[in-house]
């Protein structure tokens, strides 16, 4: 065959050219695949002769324009087939699907039949006239419902059921196939469903779409001839494993629906590619790794054999689960293949949650009855019950379980503990469940309100009207925010020692504290676990809801007297005491800030009747009185109210109490290990007057305590700015600080005048309808609470240049929060324990 193709014909069109080693050819201009192909063509892989359309070009497509259809024709061998691909910015914003062996008609077909025999040409042909009649000339596919697909006889009646149905005979001439092919493709990229869809994956509005039309190499004919891809890793955990399908005498991707394995294992279906082109297979691996290598990435190859001769289509990125994305980045950066710190960056922090937790197998049935806001990552199956005890019980019983509750209070803490999993109707990201549940560590779904909790009848009806009962099996998957019914397949957690790598990379990188907010020993032993590096928040009030300690703490919260109190509070003493004290042991030495008291009183006290009548029996009281002391406690407004420091200037024996704990602990526990320098926080200051207050009084304690024991001990004392006017005043509240922490959970609420607790019931209505861009609880609004943030943080080093800044709201966790706190120029973050690694890796890929 004469060589008549001229390659100098599009040379000085950039929007149309030819792929070479050195053609003016980007991602950003031409797409990845366009990109991807021209670095094949540098390895001197044997890619097929391939021009590339710009998004420029194929945009001009669209709108009429169509560029010098035979100048590109010329770029190809005369009489070679064609197919054309879709080349995006970024592969998974899909595009409109290839088109292969343009070019085939009636002339070719005689042709072809000669050179690779009848069948083989009939399927060539048969194949293009099917893809064009259906994605170009549009026609219904069921016209071609009584055809055999194969054979001469199919080929003769397809083609004149074409010529029936368009009322034109199939066109011959390669020229008009091959512009009406470009324009069909620009043209499905512009429409509506299309934008949408790739809109809804993360492209912008105005994103491009790029050709490529690329000659065939044909996996039909004589000698070994197919096609099929590989790679040299497992999808979905990342070990090296070569992998892939093979087919002979196919085209396109067919393999992979009915390929053979390639490799090892003897495929029952038939001879593997190794046997069948041992010489090729060898060499495919080898070009897998040279693309590997030189790539810097894993890709995956789509290769045809012709007559024995290796082909290479394409490469793409192997698909990926978000543990085999951790271990390849790794791996390839073992391999000196990319920097420690190219690893870091290409692991998604968000997707690390999927690692840490138990998750729904990608490929399970889901039986969805009902969806509510994802509050804590990871998916557990379990029974329904709905009260704490409940909980409780089945725990004791080995049964997991699911707790199901309108919304949860800090009575439901020990029964969240038994739980699997915990639903609630009401709530959002910040509602007293989600804080407990990503605490533990636990999956939870809240704000599920379209599902019907008819709690008084022990049934929870699905968004559809299903009726589940107490017993009923139900899944909770706080990943999706999905509630399922049934038990549906898990993949375990795997921290493996690909995490740890990357995790010791990234600390190496980041310039951020990344502490942990732990209430509990088991909470500070995940912390560590985590490598957080100390705690940042330790949340006293849970720790009176145990048993052994709500009837002490409900005795002092009914004392008359100040004596009444005090003994009442010395029950209490040495329970904290060895809370602490197990804190500080667990935490050896690393910094551990402890809140004092913060919740209104009244949380403690029962609602119900039972509950009122047992307090009433153990305080040796008439239900009467108790229920009126009860009432009398309500406020109308308690997140306003009577909490915070201002319990700490009200009723002042409660911090008291709560500082000798520390110093004692902290003495107990520095014997015998690393020495202890609590930090002890107030919560919801407002006035400067209320820190000196209160730090008179925690002084006088210290002072008391170094005295009986004899012995020195430090600690620091500092402040949560969770108002509005803390910000404000900031610097003259740090001049009686070493530390101040913003309490951005609070912060939130009273910046916006919003209760974390209501806000689920509208925020949905908000985030759709654009009023605010995320959840504020969420994701920290940097323009209001960030201003303040911004104001206190400058006011609080002005009053004292030596101050320590810190978050540990629930931001902390949440990487575009951490950028902004790290620009504030805030020291640490402090987060659940497992959202740790989160903030660890979102830290470093700031700082790379
Ligand atoms: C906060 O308000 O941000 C905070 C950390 O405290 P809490 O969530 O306990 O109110
Ligand atoms: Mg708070």
């Amino acid at each position: 065959m004469p060589d008549t193709h001229r390659p100098d014909m599009l040379a000085d069109d950039p929007h149309v050219t030819l792929i070479t080693p050195s053609a003016p050819i980007s991602t950003p201009t031409h797409g990845g695949r366009a990109k991807c192909l021209q670095r094949l063509v540098r390895l001197d892989l044997p890619v097929p002769r391939t021009v590339a359309l710009s998004f420029q070009t194929v945009h001009r497509i669209a709108k009429g324009q169509m560029p010098d259809v035979a100048a590109i024709l010329h770029q190809f061998r005369p009489g070679a087939l064609l197919c054309v691909r879709p080349s995006s910015e970024d592969p998974d914003w899909g595009g409109p699907g290839s088109v292969l062996n343009i070019g085939m008609n009636d002339a070719a077909f005689v042709e072809f039949s000669d050179r690779i025999g009848a069948d083989a040409a009939s399927a060539l042909y048969m194949r293009f006239v099917m893809g064009y009649a259906i994605h170009v000339a549009r026609l219904d596919p069921d016209v071609f419902d009584d055809i055999a697909t194969t054979g001469q006889q199919g080929l003769s009646d397809a083609l004149r059921a074409y010529e029936e149905e368009a009322e034109e005979p199939f066109p011959q001439d390669p020229a008009r196939q091959l512009a009406e092919v470009l324009r069909t493709m620009a043209r499905a990229w512009e429409g509506t469903t299309a934008r949408l869809l790739r809109q809804a994956k993360g492209a912008p509005v105005d994103a491009g779409l790029g050709l490529v039309v690329q000659e065939m190499a044909l996996g039909l004919g004589q000698g070994e001839c197919g096609s099929g891809v590989l790679q040299l890793v497992d999808s979905e955990t990342g070990l090296p494993q070569i992998t892939g399908r093979y087919l002979s005498q196919s085209q396109g991707r067919e393999a992979l629906k009915h390929g053979q394995s390639l490799y090892l294992e003897r495929d029952p279906r038939g001879p593997s590619m190794e046997e069948l082109a041992p010489e090729a297979f060898e060499q495919l691996k080898a070009h897998a790794r040279l693309t590997r290598q030189r790539l810097r990435a894993e890709m995956q190859i789509e290769f045809t054999l012709e007559n024995g001769r290796l082909h290479i289509l394409d490469g793409v990125r192997v698909k990926r689960t978000s543990r085999a994305a951790l271990r390849i980045a790794v791996q390839l950066a073992e391999d000196g293949v990319i920097s420690r710190q190219e690893a870091v960056m290409r692991v998604e922090p968000r997707g690390l949650s999927e690692l840490l937790h138990r998750q729904i197998a990608p490929d399970a049935q889901r039986d969805v009855i009902g969806r509510g806001v994802a509050a804590s990552p990871g998916a557990a199956t379990g029974r329904i019950v709905f009260s704490s005890s409940e909980a409780q019980a089945a725990a004791a019983r080995g049964e997991p379980c699911i707790l199901v509750r309108r919304e949860t209070s800090p009575e439901d803490v020990r029964g969240m503990h038994a739980a699997a999993a915990v639903l609630t109707e009401r709530g959002g990201v910040t509602s007293h469940a989600a804080v407990i549940g990503r605490g533990l560590g636990l999956p939870c779904v809240v704000g599920a309100a379209r599902m019907g909790f008819r709690l008084s009848d022990r049934v929870l009806l699905s968004e559809d009207g299903r009726r589940f009962r107490e017993g009923d099996i139900l899944t909770v998957d706080g990943t999706s925010g999905q509630v399922l019914a049934g038990a549906p397949q898990m993949v375990e957690a795997a921290l493996d020692d690909a995490f740890q790598t990357l995790m010791s990379w990234a600390d190496a990188e980041r310039d951020i504290g990344i502490r942990a907010n732990a209430d509990t020993p088991a909470d500070a032993a995940t912390a560590r676990n985590f490598a957080a590096q100390g705690i940042g928040l330790c949340r006293t009030e849970h720790m009176f809801f145990e048993a052994e300690r709500i009837t002490p703490m409900r005795e002092m919260i009914f004392a008359d007297s100040p004596e009444d109190r005090k003994t009442a509070l010395a029950r209490l003493l040495p329970m904290q005491r060895a809370d602490f004290t197990e804190l500080f042991r667990i935490m050896e030495g690393m910094p551990v800030c402890i809140r004092l008291f913060d919740p209104p009183l009244h949380e403690f006290l029962p609602t119900d009747r039972a509950g009122l009548r047992d307090l009433a029996e153990a305080l040796d009281l008439p239900v009467s009185d108790v229920t009126r002391r009860v009432e009398s406690m309500g406020e109308y407004n308690p997140m306003l109210g009577m909490r915070g420091v201002r319990l700490g200037i009200a009723i002042p024996e409660i911090y008291d109490m709560q500082a000798r704990a520390i110093f004692e602990a902290t003495l107990d526990a520095s014997k015998d290990g690393a020495p202890v320098v609590p930090e002890i926080m107030l919560p919801l200051v407002s006035a400067m007057r209320e820190v000196e207050l209160v730090r008179t009084r925690i002084d006088a304690v210290a002072a008391a305590v170094r005295n009986e024991r004899g012995r020195e001990f430090e600690y620091s004392l500092g402040v949560m700015v969770e108002t509005p006017r803390a910000c404000l005043r900031a610097d003259e509240i740090a001049q009686h600080a070493h530390f101040m922490s913003f309490g951005t959970n609070d912060l939130t609420q009273m910046t916006y005048g919003l209760s974390r607790d209501d806000a689920g019931r509208f925020m949905s209505h908000y985030v759709q309808q654009g009023v605010f861009p995320e959840d504020p609880f969420h994701r920290l609004d940097a323009d209001g609470v960030g201003e303040l943030i911004r104001i206190g943080v400058e006011r609080g080093r002005r009053g004292n240049g030596g101050i320590m800044l810190s978050i540990c709201g629930e931001h902390g966790g949440d990487p575009e929060s951490i950028a902004f706190c790290r620009e504030a120029g805030i020291d640490y973050v402090s987060c659940s324990p497992f959202r740790v690694p989160v903030a660890r890796l979102a830290a470093a890929q700031l700082a790379i």
